[in-house]
């Protein structure tokens, strides 16, 4: 674990480098050639620099609907029919920016469901890692086609923070339209300062500046996103997309922006996945007690500790646990909701003359259950 960003850069042999529409317009309607170019060169040189290099990248939309003569995609089917015109395009328009440096881009396109199967994560890790093997730069953007609401990330940031993940990344750089993360909104307040680090028991706590004109994230889905890849053990950085080459100067060591540093155990791969991934089924009340005892002691959630169930669900399902209806953990229930439903309140020696046959003492085993922050 370190802040110290030679070393950080030292250490980066992986990237994932996050470009949102704001930046790839450069502030037009479509597609920016003279900023792809300048990013292409910025990858180029990282390249040179003997890092791997992968792009999460959007502005789908954006190159779809200036191709299409509209102004803005109001509806969800609007956005998808613009990004399937402008998917092609936006590769093209990676594929030229690449070209003069010797590099193909690899379109990947992926959505929330990819990350949630474990056949698909593995094929989908396995293709990313052939391509990296094979010198390609893959492209990721979300599959907008197919991504229906329920499984949408909706912006890029999050895609980002699961891709730096899924291919065990040493770094992962968010290009945002300022500086980094300030203190306060910098548009609005002079008192506000850049935060230069920010550590994984303490995120943030600042209030971030909103939404920017063009991306669907914000400065707040950012700082989600770079949060998250920290608990999964990825250092994030959030730096300015208007600078010069802002990926060969951080790999350099110079401390651009604000670092997110990597939690000191982050998740295991099957925690991440039920924290950032799982798609829980229901939803399990818990009182003051139970949610004590699993956040600041680190136990297993025992019936006694259960006020309600929500939504119907089975033994092994991902289920979400809330207390006053605030989510504050996942966990894989070892009964259903029906068996939970008999059981809360109870006491583990009384489970066995209720169900019939007692599978476990815990309704969620310490192991199969994360905290959210
Ligand atoms: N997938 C969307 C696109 O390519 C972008 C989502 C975002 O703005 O982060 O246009």
């Amino acid at each position: 674990v370190t802040e110290d960003r030679a070393e950080l850069a030292r250490r980066a042999k992986r990237v994932v480098l996050k470009v949102g529409s704001g930046a790839l317009s450069g502030g037009g309607r479509g597609l920016d050639a003279a900023t792809l170019a300048r990013l292409a060169s910025d990858l180029a040189r990282a390249r040179e620099l003997g890092r791997q290099t992968v792009v999460v990248s959007s502005g789908a939309i954006l190159a779809g609907l200036e191709r299409l003569g509209l102004p803005k995609a109001g509806t969800i089917q609007l956005k998808q029919a613009a990004a399937a015109v402008g998917q092609s395009r936006l590769m093209a328009a990676w594929s030229e920016a690449l070209a003069p440096h010797g590099l193909a881009p690899a379109q990947v396109l992926l959505t929330q469901d990819d990350f949630r199967h474990r056949e698909r994560y593995l094929n989908a890790r396995n293709t990313m890692l052939a391509l990296l093997e094979l010198g390609a730069v893959p492209v990721v953007n979300e599959n907008d086609t197919v991504a229906v609401e329920e499984i949408r990330f909706g912006e890029n940031d999050m895609l980002a923070a699961l891709v730096a993940g899924l291919v065990d990344a040493d770094l992962l750089v968010i290009l945002t339209d300022q500086e980094g993360l300030y203190t306060s909104d910098p548009r609005k307040d002079k008192e506000a300062r850049l935060v230069e680090v920010v550590h994984p028991d303490r995120p943030a706590e600042f209030a971030a500046g909103k939404q920017g004109p063009r991306g669907s994230g914000g400065m707040e889905a950012k700082v989600r996103a770079a949060g998250r890849a920290a608990a999964a053990g990825v250092p994030a950085i959030l730096a300015s997309g208007f600078l010069d080459a802002p990926l060969s100067r951080v790999l350099a060591g110079e401390a651009l922006g604000t670092l997110f540093v990597r939690a000191k155990e982050p998740l295991s791969k099957r925690k991440q996945w039920l924290a950032f991934a799982a798609h829980p089924k229901g939803q399990i009340e818990v009182d003051e007690g139970a949610k004590a005892a699993l956040t600041l002691r680190a136990k297993s959630l025992l019936p006694s500790g259960v006020k309600s169930v929500r939504r119907d669900f089975k033994a092994g399902d991902v289920v979400s646990l809330t207390h006053g209806g605030a989510e504050f953990a996942r966990g894989l229930a070892n009964y259903s909701s029906e068996e939970i439903g008999k059981i809360k309140g109870l006491r583990t020696s009384q489970l066995e003359a209720i169900l019939g046959q007692k599978t476990c003492d815990e309704v969620i085993h310490r192991d199969n259950l994360v905290l959210l922050k």
